[in-house]
C-alpha cells in the first residue's frame, strides 16, 4: 500500500491542483529520503509543473526535461497544503513548494520499506528501467495468456518487474475475484483460468481506481478500506459467506477464502510448519 489506484488517483489530484505551478522551493526533511545527488533538488527551481503522471507505484512529477519520482512504499503518505505550511511534522520527508500555489509534503508513519524520492536527469529513466509491464498493457496481457511462469500467482502479481503497480492488497482481492488459489502457479493454469485472472486484474483496479476518485488532497494514514478481502482474514467472505483465512508466506500475510479459491483447503502456512518439523 499504497498501489496503483491509490497512486494514479493522487497524481491526477496533483495534476488538477499543480499543474502548471512554477516550483519554489523544495525542502527535504528527511535525510536518507532522497535517493539521488545528481542533479541536486535545487536544480529544479523556478521550473513549471509540466505534469504529474504514474508508473507502477511510482509517483512522477515532470519539470520539463528532468524529473521528481516519488515512491510511497509501504507507510508513504501525501498532503496537500493549502496554505502551505512550514512545520515538520513526525514522519515528514520532504515538501514541495509552489509559487502561488497548495504544497505538496510527502511523509511516512512506516518504520521499514520506507518512502523515497529521486531527482532525474532527462532521459533518465532510474528505479522505472527495472519496472515490468503495466497491468492494462497488452505486454501484460500476452503474459498471462501464454506464460509458462512456474511462480506462484500471488508471487507473480506483486513481482514489480513483472507487472507493475500491484502489491499484497490487491493481490489478494484479484485472487479472491478470479477464484484461483494464491499458490496456483501460472503455467499450470487453463486457458480459462488465465482469461478469468486478466479480467480479475482488469476489474479490481478499475474498481479500486474509482473509489480512490472520490478522495479530495493527498493520501490519508488509513488507506484499503475498500479491500474485499485483504486483511480481512475472520471476517466472512463477501462471495459464500465462509470464514477468511489467511497464511503466512514470502514475509507477508496472504488473505483467502477456502471455499472460494482452494477447493476447501486450508493453506500451509510456510512459517508455521517449518517450526513444527
Ligand atoms: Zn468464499
Amino acid at each position: 500500500m499504497p498501489e496503483l489506484p491509490e497512486v494514479q488517483a493522487l497524481v491526477e489530484r496533483l495534476q488538477a491542483a499543480l499543474g502548471g505551478a512554477e516550483l519554489e522551493r523544495i525542502v527535504p526533511l528527511q535525510f536518507s529520503a532522497l535517493k539521488t545527488f545528481d542533479p541536486p533538488p535545487e536544480s529544479l527551481l523556478g521550473r513549471t509543473l509540466e505534469g504529474a503522471g504514474r508508473r507502477g507505484k511510482f509517483a512522477i512529477l515532470e519539470f520539463g526535461g528532468p524529473r521528481v519520482l516519488v515512491h510511497l512504499s509501504q507507510g508513504g503518505r501525501a498532503d496537500v497544503e493549502d496554505p502551505p505550511k512550514a512545520t515538520k511534522p513526525r514522519g515528514a520527508v520532504a515538501r514541495f513548494l509552489f509559487r502561488d500555489h497548495p504544497a505538496l509534503l510527502v511523509k511516512e508513519f512506516g518504520t521499514e520499506r520506507k518512502a523515497g524520492w529521486w531527482v532525474l536527469a532527462p532521459g533518465d529513466e532510474g528505479p522505472l528501467a527495472k519496472l515490468g509491464p503495466e497491468p492494462f498493457s497488452d505486454q501484460f496481457a500476452s503474459f498471462v495468456r501464454e506464460g509458462d511462469d512456474a511462480r506462484r500467482a500471488h508471487t507473480i502479481l506483486r513481482d514489480q518487474r513483472t507487472v507493475a503497480g500491484v502489491g499484497r492488497g490487491y493481490s489478494d482481492d484479484i485472487l479472491h475475484r478470479a477464484g484461483l488459489s494464491p499458490y496456483a502457479a501460472l503455467r499450470q493454469l487453463s486457458p480459462d483460468d488465465r482469461e478469468v485472472l486478466l479480467d480479475s486484474v482488469r476489474a479490481v483496479l478499475e474498481e479500486a481506481l474509482e473509489v480512490e476518485r472520490r478522495r479530495t488532497g493527498g493520501l490519508p494514514t488509513k488507506l484499503g478500506d475498500h479491500f474485499t478481502v485483504h486483511s480481512r482474514y475472520g471476517e466472512p467472505c463477501p462471495r459464500c459467506g465462509a470464514d477468511l483465512r489467511r497464511v503466512s508466506y514470502e514475509s507477508h500475510e496472504i488473505t483467502y477464502c477456502p471455499v472460494c479459491q482452494t477447493r476447501g483447503k486450508v493453506l500451509a502456512d510456510r512459517r508455521l510448519s517449518r517450526l513444527v518439523r
